[in-house]
């Protein structure tokens, strides 16, 4: 056997159509598979042979040593850390995303067009001004450092990039428990966490007062006021920021306002109340946020909106001759994506979101995450209606968070919590995460998943009872 391609596609044709099929099968009955650990036989089999075989061989291997061990976040009564569902068109999209193996780094291709088109979906939906810019990025995390690199750049100039910062005291300002992933983009950008000032923050989000004391009193200190993060549905409680009143502060001091609206950006697509929830996100200056949790749109896929285009290509345009664009031909289609993010080299993401905004459209999409919120209302009326399990916060958005026993003290409800979350995640009853309230080790729901029902909510809860 020679060459790369199959030797007989007749032989391909056919074992891949029984693995499109085992696909579907497994997606359509999402809900009898919830995570199961993987067995030692199959992990050891994973080691690398690398001594070669069929593709008709490994399409069979794919469809027993891969697709049955998932994070099982495709079930339905998967509500652990934020993990999205995937949709059954990321099977169609994917399968011509490989096919057509485009690099979405620049030039003139359809892919491009499309990822454009799904970033001036997005500019409308966030209400961000026609001058915006945007770049599909692996997460949250990622369109993190680039938006907060192009906030540096408007704080330094251009310069910085040939400089490096110096001894500028910068500041990025968040509620306490703002995501790790701000702390990640400030040490990645050379910051340091101690330029991280952490405002108090209450069910309504960062304290708007503190937030100004805060700047007032780096600024007499000749430190320098960088970035306000806005926070658009917690990570820990799902609460949201106030963002017009973070938009009026970072006007008023001329600092950048960036937006992690990670999962809860998407509330914009939601019916009230929880639309309201993140008013004002078209004032920031960046956005970040993910299409693969509360958008249900396969792994991975993110979003970096920028509402200054010059400010993002200027963090990050960099070009050498041999990457010179062209008038015409495939060296064209400028603007190139490469400008305006740290990947020269990209794969198709916006394939599969295009695909998700067409075939479900936004009326669809957001009906399933006003579901998601009702659901976490659910869940928290069932926790008040079963003492002694209480809830450990107001449910806001798509996030419940509650102890399984209030009338233990601190220590042993977080052994019962803990010990319930893993006890559900192996029987496969459900999946809860868990997150602290006050020092207490709590179960945790987020819901980001549109094959919920009701009868899953009572279900899970009817498990964490019995497991009590
Ligand atoms: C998940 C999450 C992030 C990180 O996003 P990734 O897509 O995992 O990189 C940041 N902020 C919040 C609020 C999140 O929920």
């Amino acid at each position: 056997m020679s060459g790369l391609d199959p030797e007989d596609w007749e032989a391909f044709r056919a074992a891949a159509h029984r693995l499109l099929d085992t696909c579907i099968d497994r997606i359509a009955a999402s809900s009898d598979h919830p995570w199961q650990p993987v067995p030692d036989t199959v992990r050891d089999g994973y080691a690398v042979r690398a001594e070669g075989t069929t593709e008709a061989d490994i399409a069979a291997r794919l469809a027993t040593e891969a697709l049955p061990y998932g994070t099982g976040n495709t079930h339905s009564r998967f509500f652990g850390w934020v993990h999205g569902t995937g949709l059954a068109t990321g099977l169609l999209s994917e399968m011509v995303a490989a096919t057509v193996n485009a690099n979405c780094g620049g030039r003139d291709h359809g892919a491009v067009y499309i990822e454009r088109a799904v970033i001036e979906w997005c500019r409308q939906v966030f209400d961000f001004p026609p001058t915006a810019s945007g770049v599909l990025v692996a997460g949250t995390s990622q369109a993190t450092v680039l938006a907060l690199a192009a906030a540096r750049l408007r704080v330094l100039g251009p310069q910085v990039r040939k400089t490096g910062q110096g001894a500028a005291q910068l500041r990025v300002y968040a509620a306490a428990g703002v995501h790790n992933a701000i702390a990640k983009a400030v040490e990645l950008l050379g910051l340091g966490t101690d330029s991280l000032h952490l405002i108090e923050s209450g069910p309504d989000g960062l304290d708007p007062e503190a937030l100004s004391r805060a700047i007032a009193a780096d600024r007499a200190a000749g430190a320098v006021p960088m970035a306000i993060v806005g926070t658009a549905g917690s990570v820990d409680l799902g609460r949201f920021d106030r963002l017009e009143a973070l938009a009026d502060i970072a006007a008023a001091e001329s600092v950048w306002l960036h937006v992690d609206g990670a999962f809860g950006a998407w509330t914009r697509l939601a019916d009230p109340p929880w639309r309201a929830l993140s008013d004002g996100i078209g004032r920031a200056d960046s956005l970040a946020c993910d299409f693969h949790k509360w958008m249900y749109v396969p792994y991975d896929c993110g979003l970096c909106l920028i509402r200054d285009e010059a400010a993002h290509r200027a963090a990050f345009a960099a070009r050498p001759a041999y990457l010179e664009a062209q008038e015409d031909g495939l060296g064209g289609g400028d603007p190139w994506f490469c400008d305006y993010g740290i990947d020269l080299s990209r794969g198709n993401r916006a394939l599969k979101v295009w695909t998700a905004l067409e075939t479900y459209g936004a009326a669809r999409l957001g009906a399933a995450i006003s579901a998601n919120c009702l659901q976490a209302a659910e869940m928290g009326r069932l926790v008040e209606a079963s003492p002694p399990m209480a809830l450990a916060a107001p449910v806001v958005s798509n996030l419940c968070v509650f102890t399984a026993d209030a009338t233990l003290a601190p220590d042993a409800q977080s052994t019962l919590n803990g010990r319930i979350a893993t006890a559900l995640q192996l029987s496969g009853a459900a999946v809860f995460s868990t997150t602290k309230v006050g020092g207490v080790t709590c179960l945790r729901a987020a819901i980001t998943n549109h094959r919920t029902t009701d009868e899953d909510i009572a279900a899970a809860i009817g498990a964490v009872r019995e497991a009590s």
